[in-house]
């Protein structure tokens, strides 16, 4: 039986949307302290099975799912309701962007993009091989394992998306945040320094950490893309979701990872916890 604790349950007042990452298209404003994310089927089922496990009060709550204009989209919580200019940041979890399945696919139909290309030397303009330069395109999972490299992920299992505090713009500039230090830094910046948010947020993340090494879902999952949503505001209100489950895949029966397990193409390993261990080590020296 699912017992749905009602949203509007922390209602204080509208808070402006803010969205760190994804296409601007993909959300639209909800009724009662809802966002909508328009339908993508696989995070949808994920949605579905996590509203029966014990990871539950660590995302969004979702209820079900509506159409609009032809499209369709799942009503979730927005994280955001109940606190007073909130600040917040989106870090993406793991150390692998990509679904195994999404590097054969590529291996089998490598579809050149040339967006990602000009993506590449806009931060780099040394990055691309001599092969690429001459084709001018390189397919996503070269894209996304470079991103890998250049940022956090591959090394530590999580990198910083962005970030917007209260009263100032939002920030995605962290493609090459890569070390403890800077991102010690930021994490600190992004608290104004302020020990009790850090404890807050420490305090968190180690439920959160517990719960998913307890999790019969988190256990069978390979979770890839998904992101750790941190918000604070003022008044002392501190909270921290996951977030982004369209690359949530089961894995075959048979198969527990360990999310802490180096990653060997077909063990399905993401490093969620490896990437975890390090967030919260790194918080413990803000
Ligand atoms: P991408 O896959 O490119 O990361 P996406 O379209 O799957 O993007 P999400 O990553 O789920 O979208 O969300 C994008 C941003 O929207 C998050 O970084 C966060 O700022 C905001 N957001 C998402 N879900 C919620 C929510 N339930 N409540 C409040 N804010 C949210
Ligand atoms: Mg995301
Ligand atoms: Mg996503």
């Amino acid at each position: 039986i699912i017992h749905w604790a009602p949203f509007a349950k922390n209602y204080k007042k509208k808070v402006p949307w803010v969205q760190l990452a994804g296409h601007q298209g993909n959300f639209k404003a909800g009724e009662q302290g809802t966002i909508l994310k328009k339908t993508n089927n696989i995070e949808k089922e994920v949605l579905i099975k996590l509203m029966r496990d014990v990871l539950r009060p660590y995302v969004p709550e979702f209820r079900k799912e509506v159409f609009k204009n032809d499209e369709s989209y799942l009503v979730l919580q927005d994280l955001l309701i109940g606190f007073e200019s909130p600040s917040v940041m989106d870090c993406k979890m793991g150390v692998r962007t990509f679904l195994e399945d999404e590097l054969e696919e590529a291996r089998k139909k490598p579809k050149l993009r040339k967006d990602l290309y000009q993506k590449m030397i806009d931060v780099d303009p040394n990055a691309p091989t001599e092969e690429e330069r001459k084709v001018g395109g390189i397919c996503k999972p070269r894209y996304m394992t470079w991103r890998e490299e250049l940022s956090s992920s591959a090394s530590l299992g999580f990198r910083i998306e962005g970030i917007k505090k209260a009263g100032e713009k939002p920030n995605k500039d962290f493609k090459t945040t890569r070390c403890k230090e800077n991102l010690c830094e930021k994490f600190r910046q992004f608290i104004n320094n302020d020990g009790s948010i850090k404890v807050k947020y420490l305090q968190r993340l180690k439920a959160i950490r517990g719960v998913l090494e307890s999790s019969p879902f988190f256990r069978t999952h390979e979770v890839i893309g998904s992101s750790l949503l941190f918000v604070h505001d003022s008044q002392g209100n501190v909270n921290v979701w996951m977030i982004d489950f369209a690359k949530t895949i089961r894995v075959e029966d048979g198969i527990r990872l360990t999310h802490r397990a180096t990653w060997q193409e077909g063990n399905h390993e993401d490093g969620y916890l490896f990437g975890l261990d390090n967030m919260i080590s790194i918080w413990s020296d803000v």
